[in-house]
């Protein structure tokens, strides 16, 4: 017997057979979907205790999912760091973090997010002295949009105890001025050197970023996740908080192997399976990011010598992943730049020998040569991408690639062409607005917020990207319980105010989210 009954939609189920527009209703049984259809076929499962709901020709699809989202950092940014996304000039910067560090005078550390220089007349980012401005007896850690730099006041550099001597972290920079001194900024593992110096959120705290988090995802029609980088006191957070109930939505987490700072590498997890919350893949990082500079390339970045940072050990990673792969884990794979996926193909490949059908994704790709591409497909390797960084860091990749390497920057048809499972993600808080309905937009038009295009022919459809952010993100997480509309999957859904399959794309993200069911239940509505 159906619980609920929904009638009078446009259903994109995502099926095998799926076609737009053949089926009008959807009947949930509990948790589960018991049938998509026409509802002169499923009328039948109404019974007196059902539900019945009027859709009023809204449509219904699965629940969005952001197969690469750092959920407790976003809620950080709404809870207990300064998000300083957007802020337009140093001046502005300086001022919100005076405004925040006098307002907050019980804080031990003032820590802030998300500064992106490129969109700044100055183009420059803070250094110590900017920072000593704001305070020189409090130490201050504001990190870059990209989460791969850091920019720390004197305060700081002095409990970090890093001066001109200190021996700088393998697969990372402390970068000096011109007096031979720190100048203040760190470039990826030597972030950990002073992170690891600010006192850690308690499980409790973190649980709060995570609901608040949890509330803009819902907001968007996000039912399901993937946390790329969790350490061990996140994963109790997240375990705690599915052993109460307490989830709301279903998490796949990525456990990070070997923490910044430290070469030590974390205990491999053991493998965990529940309705809400699965482990069964852990994170690497071989590079950084591309609007730093500091994702590896092969060649030079645009006007510039620098070719970005490889962080990891080929030899040491190896080994890593090989035991995870003998233990059941997955592995997933920072990997932005083409010499950064070069090297990480070839390490999935010889693991593809013996572990064929171990998860083996590379997060972002954001550069891959075609020949890399081929590598991939012949040997089972997944991704999760971002177009959405064309929409908001386009600016940087403009600024700081040639052209060969914009033609070639998050190329999701040509990975679609290889048949590569690919799925689309956001890697919030790197982009500060993570609709999954502005990914979708950026991958088939190609824009950046100012309105330029980069390589338009890598533009997909939006039936192809729809599916980036649903189905195949689940596949990619070696998960088939949810993902699409289909009888005996768990009924994780969203009601749309309109098809996005016959919307025009310059709409697309004017489409509103009306309802979001997690696990047969709603656990958001719009209210107008
Ligand atoms: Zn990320």
């Amino acid at each position: 017997m159906s619980t609920l009954f929904i009638h009078n939609a446009h259903i994109i189920s995502f099926q095998d057979d799926f076609v737009n527009g053949v089926c009008d209703s959807i009947a949930i049984n509990g948790n589960v979907i018991e049938a998509v259809g026409k509802y002169e076929t499923l009328k039948s499962l109404i019974h007196p205790g059902t539900q019945v709901v009027d859709a009023k020709g809204s449509t219904i699809m699965p629940g969005f999912n952001d197969s690469h989202i750092h959920i407790w950092k976003v809620g950080n940014l709404k809870t207990f760091m300064l998000d300083v996304r957007g802020v337009k000039s140093k001046e502005e910067l300086i001022e919100s973090l005076t405004d925040y560090y006098l307002n907050n005078p019980h804080l031990k550390w003032i820590t802030a997010r998300g500064f992106n220089e490129v969109i700044w007349q100055e183009k420059f980012m803070p250094t110590k002295i900017d920072l000593d401005k704001v305070s020189v007896d409090k130490p201050i850690y504001l990190i870059r949009t990209c989460a791969h730099i850091a920019a720390c006041n004197s305060k700081a550099l002095k409990i970090a105890c890093i001066d001109a001597d200190t021996k700088v972290p393998a697969g990372g920079t402390i970068q000096l001025g011109n007096d031979g001194h720190p100048n203040g900024l760190l470039n990826e593992t030597a972030l950990g050197l002073v992170a690891n110096k600010i006192p850690p959120y308690s499980k409790e705290d973190l649980k709060i970023m995570i609901l608040a988090c949890r509330e803009e995802m819902y907001r968007y029609g996000i039912t399901a996740a993937t946390d790329p980088a969790a350490d061990p006191t996140l994963i109790e957070a997240y375990k705690e908080m599915n052993d109460s109930d307490r989830l709301g939505f279903r998490l796949n987490i990525l456990p990070i192997i070997l923490p910044d700072g430290s070469s030590k590498p974390f205990p491999l997890p053991d493998t965990y399976s529940s309705p809400f919350l699965t482990i069964n893949t852990v994170k690497f990082f071989a590079d950084g990011g591309l609007s730093g500079k500091t994702a590896a390339l092969k060649r030079f970045y645009k006007n510039s010598q620098e070719q970005g940072v490889l962080r990891l050990d080929k030899k040491q990673y190896k080994a890593l992943s090989r035991q995870c792969m003998e233990k059941g884990l997955g592995v997933a794979t920072h990997a932005i730049g083409d010499a950064a996926i070069e090297m990480i193909i070839d390490v999935y490949k010889k693991l593809n020998k013996d572990f064929p059908s171990t998860i083996k994704r590379i997060e972002h790709l954001g550069l891959p040569e075609k020949k890399q591409l081929q590598a991939m497909a012949t040997n089972n390797i997944a991704c999760s991408m971002q177009t959405i960084f064309l929409d908001e860091l386009g600016k940087n990749f403009i600024q700081y690639l040639d052209a060969d390497y914009l033609n070639q920057c998050y190329p999701v048809q040509a990975v679609l062409n290889h048949h590569i499972l690919m799925a689309l993600s956001s890697d919030a808080p790197v982009v500060k607005n993570f609709n999954p309905l502005k990914g979708i937009a950026a991958a088939v038009t190609r824009k950046t917020n100012e309105g330029e295009t980069i390589a338009a022919k890598e533009g997909i459809s939006i039936e192809a990207a729809l599916k980036a952010y649903t189905l195949n993100a689940a596949t990619i997480g070696g998960e088939d319980r949810f993902g699409s509309l289909q009888n005996g999957k768990l009924a994780d859904f969203i009601l749309l105010d309109k098809n996005p399959l016959v919307t025009p794309i310059e709409n697309i993200t004017a489409i509103k989210v009306l309802a979001t069911y997690v696990d047969g239940k709603k656990v958001w509505s719009l209210q107008e």
